[in-house]
């Protein structure tokens, strides 16, 4: 490479010692290259110098020029602020500094021009600029100096040693100043760029900095987008190929008796066409030989376990165990007589471990499990322990995975040998396949994106507390009809007393109104032992109850067909893919459906956001991405080691169709050529190899 761009910054003239470390220390920059990538996050567009005049009357974020006035000083103690004046042809605006200006005044000089830039505020009834961006107007201005400047972020102790917006500026500017293609070398073969329009990269390194138009930004901001999804995607492309070599799995060649007898004579319903394209894609998986690693989505209630329970069929009938885990002690239980009930009558030793099952019980659990007379385990964490050992396990699932960690994940792998045993995560929080592809790097994406035929959607609605009269009444009438309603309050982390208290209130009130013998009401919430939990949601599965209150712990998973309305308090306080969860609950019967957003506070904007897109849609693919607006995608499980966190300019909450591009032809391109060895792609490879010296899967493609 370019030696240049490897070079340390403490090499720049002006950059040596101090400030160099603290870029380091500060900002993470160590070489050239790492201060070409500390990108601009915004620009002041000098084009857009307004008339002091129009934004006295105007208000707005303004960006002016004119004449510095001398400082004053006004007010006493914690009310003195420093005042200036900016006068252009067409009138005067206050300047006010609150802090820092002793400072201000060192650096900025009355009587020359300025351009002031930031957010008009009325302070005593006068338009003000508090705390501008100030800037020196050069008389020998070159047009650039007139159009973007770039807006740099910084840290204090920066700022102090001259690092400031503008000092970064300069540095960037003397750096940009000296690229040429040949300091730079292109990293995306040419007749990429044109076919898809995008600039060169000295080009578009020197218009994010210092762009001549708009049009120049965009394109330069386009092509750094790619440039770095693009090798994203060749990276996880290249790691998946090595792991698929590398990683030898058990080959389930057959697919024998249990699986066929079950899809002939057990399975109680036509599988969907999602469900039968998910089959076909583990079914293939399973037959490779290579282990199995595959991400499951579907939205809640499109029917995932049916399809667990098949894969640890094929298991079976290929002389392996399998195991099932959950995130809790009820969808465990769930689970297991879920599964039990469907294979029923086939023979198959179905078996249970989570922290409740102790004793003789666990005992013959782990001995039976060792022996291989259990063909399924069901669980929960427990199944991860230690002494948990299985005579041959060949197929481990996980649902509902946002809650299972990495480190989890690592321990079932332990669980077999030879071979790591195929895995196939579920999970409910159904984003773009691109992007699952890329936050989940190294795992395969199967989708099921179709609901089980005759489910009507949810009626969502939101309502304040003047409407509680109505609900009570209304869950009346839902009862009378023989339904069943859940009612869930919030679990604020930090106080679980404050919860309980919550919920007891709320509980309290409710056996106001509900009063035995006519109603039941069931009860769990996270701190009672577990086999009360598992009693109550028994009560309420057989329907001697009819109201089922509950913190959180029933959000994943859980199945009663009859529940056909869903009270969540406190609606504000959820996330969205928790809502969405809850809402999941319902809906599950041939019975219409509500879910019942309950709020009595005003809402935050981003509050407001969520509960209107629950009120608004049913769909989770909708729902996952404006949850990934809201929150980026830094919450996702998965996402730490998939290299999307050191994005410097892609932001995958909005850049979805560049990354669907970089995603295509990163596939073409390996597709083509997998070690990388045409002409044409010398310049990915070496990019490749300079960005990633570490990186396993690319040592071994020399
Ligand atoms: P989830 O994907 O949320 O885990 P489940 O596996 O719990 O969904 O399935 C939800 C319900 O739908 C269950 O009662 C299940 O028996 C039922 N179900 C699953 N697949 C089908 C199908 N193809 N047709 C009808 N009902 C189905
Ligand atoms: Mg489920």
């Amino acid at each position: 490479m370019s030696q240049f761009l490897r070079e340390p910054v403490s090499s720049l003239p002006g950059l040596g010692g101090i400030k160099a470390a603290l870029l380091q220390s500060e900002l993470g920059i160590v070489t050239v290259g790492d201060l070409l990538q500390h990108y601009p996050y915004r620009y002041v567009d000098k084009t857009l110098i307004r008339p002091i005049r129009e934004v006295l009357t105007h208000p707005d974020t303004a960006l002016v020029q004119g004449v510095l006035s001398p400082f004053q000083s006004h007010g006493h103690g914690h009310k003195k602020r420093l005042v200036a004046y900016l006068r252009d042809e067409t009138g005067t605006l206050e300047l006010i500094w609150f802090k820092g200006g002793k400072v201000i005044e060192g650096i900025l000089h009355p009587g020359q021009a300025y351009t002031a830039y930031g957010k008009i505020q009325r302070f005593r009834g006068k338009a003000t600029l508090v705390h501008p961006e100030m800037e020196l107007v050069r008389t020998a201005a070159t047009p650039r100096d007139l159009t973007f400047d770039p807006i740099y972020s910084t840290t204090e102790g920066l700022s102090k040693k001259g690092l400031d917006t503008k000092g970064i500026r300069k540095f960037q500017r003397a750096l940009i100043s000296r690229i040429t293609p040949g300091l730079v070398p292109e990293n995306i073969p040419q007749h990429l760029l044109d076919t898809l329009r995008l600039p060169g990269r000295a080009e578009a390194i020197r218009h994010i900095h210092f762009p001549p138009s708009q049009k120049a930004l965009e394109d330069a901001r386009k092509r750094l987008k790619f440039e770095e999804l693009l090798f994203l995607q060749l990276d996880l492309l290249l790691s998946k190929k090595h792991r698929n070599r590398e990683l030898i799995g058990y080959v389930f060649e057959a697919v024998g008796e249990h699986f066929n007898r079950f899809y002939s004579e057990f399975l109680p319903f036509e599988l969907t066409e999602a469900q039968k394209r998910v089959m076909r894609e583990i079914r293939r998986d399973l037959g490779l030989g290579s282990q199995m690693n595959r991400l499951l989505q579907g939205d809640v209630g499109s029917g995932k376990t049916v399809v667990a329970l098949m894969a640890m069929l094929i298991a079976l009938d290929n002389g392996y165990q399998s195991c099932l885990v959950a995130p809790t002690e009820i969808l465990a239980q769930q689970h297991y007589q879920s599964v039990k009930d469907l294979v029923k009558g086939m023979g198959i030793q179905v078996g249970i471990l989570t922290g409740s099952v102790t004793g003789q019980a666990r005992k013959l659990t782990l001995q039976y499990l060792a022996e291989g007379k259990l063909h399924f385990l069901i669980g929960t964490h427990a199944v991860l322990e230690d002494p948990v050992v299985f005579q041959q396990l060949g197929l481990a699932i996980t649902d509902e995975q946002h809650r299972f960690g990495v480190a989890q994940r690592a321990a079932l792998w332990k669980k077999s040998k030879p071979h790591p045993p195929h895995v196939l995560v579920m999970t409910a929080t159904p984003i773009p396949r691109t992007l699952a592809l890329t936050i989940y790097g190294d795992l395969d994406v199967s989708i099921i994106d179709e609901l089980p035929p005759g489910r009507k959607p949810v009626k969502t609605e939101l309502w304040y507390e003047n409407k509680r009269l109505r609900l009570i009444g209304f869950m009346k009438e839902q009862i009378a009809a023989g339904r069943q309603v859940y009612i869930v309050y919030p679990l604020i982390e930090e106080s679980a007393s404050l919860d309980l208290l919550n919920l007891e209130e709320g509980l309290a009130s409710l056996q106001r109104e509900f009063q035995r013998p006519q109603y039941q009401i069931s009860v769990v919430h996270g701190r009672m032992p577990s086999a009360d939990k598992e009693m109550e949601m028994q009560r309420f599965l057989a329907r001697e109850t009819q109201i089922m209150v509950a913190t959180t712990v029933i959000e994943v998973g859980v199945n009663i067909p009859n529940a056909s309305v869903m009270v969540i308090e406190n609606a504000e306080r959820f996330g969205l893919s928790q809502l969405h969860q809850l809402r999941g609950r319902v809906g599950r019967g041939a019975d219409q459906s509500y879910c019942i957003l309950m709020t009595s506070g005003r809402l935050s904007e981003d509050a407001r956001v969520r509960l209107q897109t629950m009120c608004r849609t049913n769909n989770g693919f909708e729902i996952a991405d404006v949850d990934l607006k809201l929150r980026g995608p830094g919450d996702l499980e998965g996402t730490r080691q998939s290299g999307v966190q050191g994005l410097k300019i892609a932001d995958l909450r909005e850049d979805g169709a560049i990354l669907q591009s970089a995603r295509t032809v990163a596939a073409k391109i390996l597709d083509a050529d997998e070690h990388l060895e045409f002409p044409a792609h010398q310049c990915l490879k070496r990019h490749l190899r300079e960005t990633r010296p570490h990186d396993r899967s690319w040592s071994r493609i020399s």
